[in-house]
C-alpha cells in the first residue's frame, strides 16, 4: 500500500482519496496528472481510469477510460 505517500491529489481532499473506491472492481484508486487535468487509475482488476472534471471525481464506469 502507499499510504502516507504524497503524490498528486489534483486538488482533492486526501480524506476523500482515501474512502473512494473503483466502482467497478472497488479497487484502490491512485490519482494521476494528466495534460487534461487529472484522472484516478484503478489499482484492481479493471484498471479503469476515472476522469477528474473541475476537482470532483467523476467515478462512473460509463465516464472512465479503459486501459
Ligand atoms: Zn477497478
Amino acid at each position: 500500500m502507499a499510504a502516507g505517500d504524497t503524490g498528486p491529489t489534483l486538488g482533492l481532499d486526501p480524506a476523500l482519496l482515501e474512502i473512494i473506491v473503483c466502482p467497478q472492481c472497488h479497487g484502490d484508486l491512485l490519482p494521476v496528472e494528466t495534460p487534461e487535468g487529472g484522472e484516478l487509475v484503478c489499482q484492481g482488476e479493471c484498471r479503469l481510469a476515472y476522469p477528474v472534471r473541475d476537482g470532483i471525481p467523476v467515478l462512473l464506469v460509463d465516464e472512465a477510460r479503459t486501459p
